[in-house]
C-alpha cells in the first residue's frame, strides 16, 4: 500500500476505510466490523469516523473493530461544530474515545466550518494533543478561504489535513483548494470518493476499467490515488466492495485514460463552491 505523509511526518495509507451509515442497525453490526477488519488485513488501516455518524454507532463499530489491532490502525473521528468550543472539544473527545475503546484519537477533525470562533477550536485541539487524547489535528468542509482564515489563527499552521469531497464528477477544488493545500504541503483527504456508489453516468470509466480488468469504481478510486498527496476514504460493507478497492490501490491508470477522462469529467475552468454532502 503506497503511503502519504502528513505535515508532522506522520505516514499514512493512501486508500482509507469510511464509516458513514454504519453503526445504525444492530442486524448489520456483525458486517460492519468485519468489514472494517478485512480492510484493515488487507492494509487500509486508516479508518475514518465521527461523532455524527449514527450519533457515536459508528464510532462504537469501529472500537469494536480495531480492539485487537488498535496499533496498527490509524483513527480518525470528527467533532460536530457546535460541540468545538474549547471546553466542548474536551467533552466530545472524551466520549469518542469511549465509544472507540481507545485512549487516543490519531486525527481530530473540525467535522465542518461553524459559528464557534476558530481560536477556541484550536485552543480545544491543542489542549487534547497536551493531554494525549489526540495526536493531531485537522478540519473538513474548509474552502480555500476558510483554510486562509485558518492559517491566521495562532496555532492554525498545526492543521494535519482538510477532508472535503472529490471525486472524478467533483472537481471543483482542483482550481484553488488542491493547489492552495499543496503550496503548504497538506494532503487531501477525499471523502465519497466514488460518490456513495452513484458515480457520474457516462462510458469512459467503464471503458477504462474493462482495459485494465476491473470495475468502474476501482477507477474512479485509482484516479484519485494517482495523487501523491490523496487519501482516499471509500466506504463499504460488503466484502467484495472492500477487496476490489484495495485492488484499486494497486492499479495505475494510463496518460490515455487520464486524458479520457479529463473529456467526460472536466477540470474547473473557474473557481467554484465547495461541494459538499
Ligand atoms: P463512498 O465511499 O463514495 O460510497 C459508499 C457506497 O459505495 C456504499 O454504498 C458502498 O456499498 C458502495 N461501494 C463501496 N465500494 C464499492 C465498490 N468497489 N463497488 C461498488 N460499490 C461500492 O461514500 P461515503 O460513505 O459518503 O464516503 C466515504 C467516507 O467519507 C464516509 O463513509 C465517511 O467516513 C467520509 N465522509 C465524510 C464527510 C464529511 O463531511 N467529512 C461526508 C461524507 C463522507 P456497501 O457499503 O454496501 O459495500
Amino acid at each position: 500500500m503506497r503511503h502519504v505523509t502528513l505535515p508532522d511526518g506522520e505516514e499514512v495509507p493512501a486508500l482509507g476505510q469510511g464509516t458513514w451509515y454504519m453503526g445504525e442497525r444492530r442486524d448489520r453490526r456483525a458486517a460492519e466490523v468485519a468489514a472494517l477488519r478485512r480492510g484493515v488485513d488487507l492494509g487500509m488501516t486508516l479508518i475514518d469516523t465521527a461523532e455524527m455518524y449514527a450519533e457515536g454507532g459508528a464510532e462504537e463499530v469501529v472500537g469494536e473493530a480495531v480492539a485487537a489491532c488498535r496499533d496498527t490502525v490509524f483513527l480518525v473521528s470528527k467533532v460536530y461544530p457546535y460541540n468545538a468550543s474549547r471546553r466542548g472539544v474536551q467533552e466530545a473527545c472524551a466520549r469518542s474515545l469511549k465509544r472507540l475503546q481507545t485512549e487516543r484519537i490519531d486525527l481530530y477533525l473540525l467535522h465542518w466550518p461553524g459559528s464557534i470562533p476558530l481560536e477556541e477550536t484550536v485552543s480545544g485541539f491543542e489542549t487534547l494533543i497536551e493531554k494525549g487524547m489526540i495526536a493531531r489535528w485537522g478540519v473538513s468542509n474548509f474552502d480555500a478561504d476558510a483554510m486562509r482564515s485558518l492559517l491566521h489563527v495562532a496555532g492554525g499552521e498545526a492543521c494535519a489535513t482538510d477532508q472535503v469531497l472529490y471525486n472524478v464528477g467533483r472537481r471543483g477544488i482542483e482550481f484553488d483548494l488542491l493547489p492552495f493545500l499543496r503550496e503548504r504541503t497538506m494532503p487531501l483527504m477525499a471523502y465519497s470518493p466514488i460518490e456513495q456508489g452513484r458515480l457520474p453516468p457516462g462510458d469512459v470509466l467503464d471503458e477504462i476499467g474493462r482495459r485494465h480488468g476491473c470495475d468502474r469504481f476501482a477507477v474512479a478510486l485509482a484516479w484519485l490515488l494517482r495523487h501523491p498527496d490523496v487519501i482516499a476514504i471509500p466506504k463499504a460493507v460488503r466484502r467484495e466492495h472492500v477487496e476490489a478497492n484495495r485492488r484499486a490501490a494497486d492499479l495505475t491508470l494510463e496518460p490515455a485514460d487520464l486524458e479520457a477522462i479529463d473529456r467526460a469529467f472536466p477540470p474547473p475552468a473557474r473557481k467554484q463552491p465547495l461541494a459538499m454532502l
